[in-house]
Formats: structure tokens, sequence, C-alpha cells
């Protein structure tokens, strides 16, 4: 039996077609997922254009935030059976016997592979996945919007678990991409006052939902001083400062806003090696922390988030598109027209 998928079968820019390839076989642990939903990442358009930072298995089906339902089931697989509503981690492959992965922060096991990079991913009919990465969902919770919950659940540990709010505390998030702004929301929950969006020109739509989600203040760096806007509401500067911009660079400008005693947590990332001044981060005693993935229990808390809708899902999505028309989804996402595509495989 064949199926369509979104492939990328070359380290160069769109190196990326539908193709047909088999579904695939499960093993005994496994089980075989009829997608429901797929968002594109931005890890997904990186590898697409191959501005990526991290090493592709070719030729890798991409995709690695979905939700579908339970289709078949390994021998031995317990506690999930066909026709069960689920969302999947995106941790394919951990060791299983490691420090990291004993302790239930398997997200940073050495061997871990993801799908869509290291494993095939998702923007297919059928993906294989091991039972351990799955999670119910509730049926109150249609899968076009419990295929966000792994970028929920990258905001979620970087603001909730990395990083420290208090209610009141004055927090900046640089990068208003999609990564950014669930930062900002689940800074929000978390009781950011004043929460400042920070973007560029070409962000103006980005920095308009950043306000929906619960900026109190967005700001173009290219016309207004970050600075000067920060110190205005807070004279020592931010308590924490969240770099989301998927860039190097602008590590520089976390580690200055940040007040003495402060934070900054890193979520986004690049292949770009630049000059940084790193001593406000001795001299200002900050707490210079970066954020990768999510495990379990993060999981189980975005899942109920995202069934009350309390991070406002629903401001993201700006198209939804069966799987042939992937090439517009990661094209939008890449020209800066939508936040986040979904695909209906
Ligand atoms: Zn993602
Ligand atoms: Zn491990």
């Amino acid at each position: 039996m064949t199926q369509s998928a979104v492939v990328q079968y070359a380290l160069e820019p769109m190196a990326v077609e539908l193709r047909a390839i088999a579904v695939p076989e499960i093993g005994e642990a496994d089980v075989l997922l009829r997608v429901g939903a797929v968002s594109v990442c931005g890890s997904d358009v990186h590898q697409a254009y191959n501005t990526h930072s991290w090493p592709v298995n070719l030729p890798v089906v991409l995709g690695h935030e979905f939700s579908g339902t339970v289709a078949r089931t390994g021998k031995s697989v317990t506690g999930f059976h066909e026709g069960d509503r689920v969302v999947s981690e995106t941790a394919a492959e951990v060791c299983g016997a490691c420090m990291l992965c004993r302790t239930g922060r398997y997200n940073l096991c050495p061997q871990r592979k993801g799908f869509g990079y290291g494993i095939n991913g998702a923007m297919a009919s059928y993906v294989k996945v091991p039972a351990r990465c799955l999670h119910a969902i509730p049926d109150t919770l249609p899968f076009e919007l419990a295929c966000l919950a792994e970028p929920h659940c990258v905001a979620y540990n970087s603001m909730c678990v990395n990083s420290t709010i208090r209610p009141g505390d004055t927090v900046v998030v640089l990068g208003p991409g999609p990564i950014g702004l669930l930062c900002a929301r689940m800074a929000a929950l978390a009781g950011a006052d004043p929460l400042i969006v920070v973007g560029l020109t070409a962000d103006a739509p980005r920095l308009e939902t950043a306000r929906l989600l619960g900026a109190t203040h967005v700001v173009n760096a290219q016309r207004e001083n970050v600075d000067e806007i920060v110190r205005g509401l807070s004279p020592l500067g931010a308590d924490l400062v969240c770099d989301a911009s998927g860039a190097s660079r602008p590590l520089d400008v976390a580690l200055a806003l940040a007040r003495p005693d402060g934070q900054v947590t890193k979520v986004g990332w690049s292949p770009d090696l630049v000059p940084i001044n790193l001593n406000p981060l001795v001299q200002k005693n900050l707490r210079l922390q970066g954020s990768f993935s999510h495990n379990f229990p993060i999981w189980e808390r975005v899942i109920h988030l995202l069934d009350r809708r309390l991070t406002r899902p629903e401001a993201i999505v700006g198209l939804t598109s069966p799987l042939e028309g992937w090439r517009e989804a990661f094209a939008a996402m890449h020209e800066g027209r939508v936040i986040k595509s979904v695909l209906v495989p």
C-alpha cells in the first residue's frame, strides 16, 4: 500500500516533493497513526530552503507537529487502541538507558532522533509512532488545533519551565515568529506585565497578533529604540528576555536588555557564528539559559491549555490546506504572509 508524502530528498534549496511512498510497517511497540493534521514548523521551512542547523537523514518525510487517530497497534502496545485520538511527541528515537532518559528528560538524550529530520515525519497519510510518544486528546480538541501542541510545548518549556516568571515581571520577547508569539502567550498566562514583543518592519502583522496574544507593548526595532522603551517601563531592565528570533546576533541585545540578576532564555537558533559581547552576562550576574524541546509533563499541561483555548491557538493559523498544497503552505510562511500553516492529509 502506498501513500503520498512530502519528502525532502537532498540538501539543496527546495529539494522537496510530493512522492508516493510505502505506508510504514510498524514494530511491536509502535502504532500506525492516520494523520489528522500536521502543522508546518519554521524548522520544516528551514529544511526545505536548506537553511537549517541540524543534521538531516535523507530522504525524509517532513513534519513533526501532528495529531491523528490510531489505525493499528503493535503487539506489545497497551493503553492505546484503534480509533483513539492522539497527539505525538517528537522524540521518535531515544536510547532509553542514559541518565537523561532515566530521569524523564529524554528530550535531551544524545541519541535522540526526531520526526521529520532523523525519522520519517507526518506530512503523509500515515506515520509510524512509538506508543511511548502518544498522548490522548479530548474529543473537544479538533486535530487542526491539536497539531499545534508541539510548538506550544517548545514555548511552555522555554517560558514556564526553563525560565521563572512571576506576575508583574517585565518580560521581553525578541522575534515574533510562531515560537516567539507562543512564548509571549505563555508569558502572559504566567502573569508577565509589561510584556514587550520586539520585531522588525516586515513583522508588522505578527506584532498585531502579539497584541491579541497578550503583549502590552509591541516594538519595531528598525524604527524605535527598544532599550529606551524597555527602560521607560522598567528602569533597571527586563526581569526576563526571551530570544526567539531564530538568529544568533540578538543575544547581544538580550544581554543588554536584561536587568542585573535577571534572566535571558534563548530558544531560537541559527547556523551563524557571530561575535557577541558576553561581558554583561558576568557584570550583571545574569542567568543565561538555553531551551530545547519538551517532555511528558509539558505535553499534558499544553493539551489542557489548548482544549480550553487558553492559548488562543486560532490566532496563529493563517492557512489550512490539503497535503497537495504543501508548496504554498511553506512559501506563505517563508514569505511571512502567514504565521503558521496547517496541512490536512
Ligand atoms: Zn516544531
Ligand atoms: Zn538516552
